[in-house]
């Protein structure tokens, strides 16, 4: 083992303060990566406030991670010392179930391990990206293409991916129309994502305050769900409907802005269910869905056609001292898109 620099919340009421971790040797399949960018998701706050449950303390939080490797084990064949790689949500999994033979390991049947606060499978408690250095194993690490931005692409490992799974399965492209709920860390990358793909993208924000913004990331229209009329307005028009928001909604006055047969498909993750009225369902032959990241070979594949579209995160980076402040900020809807941390500040 060897111990390096990291922020670390201490419990779910206490700041985040400047401590160390311990990583493990690096193994045969293993490779070590000096971080130089991580995301702050708002899962990590969900999780440091301990709202998804128990969370065992102290600790680091990150699972948007963008670095160059600097170490790899005798047997490592897919990264080499000076490659630009990322780590996204997940450090490992049983690879031997159905869905991890698909390349679904995110729906991982044994269950996959999470970036942080997951147990690992040398029983050891996984610590996340805010710190200098990770050890993971080499078929969890994506390449990073050169023609992104390490601070840029860090907020795909898990912004990114979250938004372009769904809108990939669900098939957003041309002639289809996608909302995307909410402008946060994933709302804004589903809207880069979803015009990418050619689909005609609606933003519904809660007020018009980052109208701007939206149209200019690629929203063809933008709503304010805080005035009643966009839901009249907006009946029956979205085969797609994205819904990124941290907090409790009206399900089935989302779910009546559906065309027929379309699916509202949540993402974001509060940590209070989501009642729904069935008769909400019924007109129109609606979903209620949900989804989890994405597999690893997808998550390539999504960096690889942000690389080609020239499509990275906006960002705001910070020093390591602000993550307290950044957290709030993301608390009060107040990002723009994405804080990434310099990890040059944490050393
Ligand atoms: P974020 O940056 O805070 O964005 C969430 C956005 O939701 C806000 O910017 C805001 O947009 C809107 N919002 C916030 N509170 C609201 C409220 N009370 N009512 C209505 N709208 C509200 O968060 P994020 O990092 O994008 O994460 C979003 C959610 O996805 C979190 O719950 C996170 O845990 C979850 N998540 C899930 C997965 C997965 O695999 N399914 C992966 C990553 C994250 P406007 O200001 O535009 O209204
Ligand atoms: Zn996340
Ligand atoms: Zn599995």
């Amino acid at each position: 083992m060897f111990t390096v620099t990291a922020y670390a919340a201490p419990s779910a009421t206490e700041p985040l303060v400047r401590t160390t971790v311990d990583r493990r040797e690096v193994g045969p399949h293993d490779v070590l990566i000096e971080i130089k960018y991580a995301g702050i998701c708002h899962s990590d706050i969900h999780t440091v406030r301990g709202e998804w449950g128990e969370t065992p303390f102290p600790l680091t939080p990150g699972h948007e991670i963008a670095g160059v490797v600097t170490r790899v084990g005798a047997e490592v064949t897919k990264h080499a010392v000076g490659d630009r790689v990322g780590v996204g949500c997940m450090v490992d999994s049983c690879r031997e179930c159905v869905n991890c033979l698909a390349g679904q390991e995110q729906y991982c049947l044994n269950g996959m391990t999470g970036t942080y606060a997951a147990v690992g499978r040398d029983g050891t408690v996984t610590q996340g990206g805010y710190s200098t250095h990770i050890v993971v194993t080499e078929d969890f690490v994506v390449r990073i293409p050169d023609g992104l931005a390490l601070e840029v692409a860090a907020p795909l490992l898990c912004a990114g991916i979250t938004t372009y799974s769904p809108l990939h399965h669900w098939g957003a492209g041309p002639g289809k129309q996608v909302a995307v709920v909410g402008l946060g860390g994933l709302g804004h990358m589903a809207v880069k994502l979803a015009h990418a793909m050619g689909a005609e993208v609606t933003v519904l924000s809660q007020t018009l305050n980052k109208q701007e913004d939206g149209l200019r990331l690629g929203a063809d229209h933008y709503y304010a769900t805080g005035d009643q009329e966009t839901f009249k307005k907006l009946a029956n028009t979205f085969d797609l409907i994205i819904n990124t928001v941290s907090a409790r909604i009206d399900v089935d006055a989302y779910l009546s802005l559906l065309a027929l047969n379309g699916s509202l498909v949540n993402v974001g993750a509060p940590a209070e269910p989501l009642p729904v009225n069935v008769f909400s369902l019924f007109s129109g032959r609606r979903s209620f869905a949900g989804s989890s990241i994405g597999g690893i070979r997808e998550t390539q594949e999504m960096l690889d056609f942000c690389a080609d579209r020239g499509i990275g995160s906006e960002i705001e980076v910070i020093p390591a001292d602000k993550i307290n402040d950044a957290y709030e900020r993301v608390l009060a809807s107040d990002v723009r898109y994405r804080f990434v941390i310099d990890i040059a500040t944490l050393s």
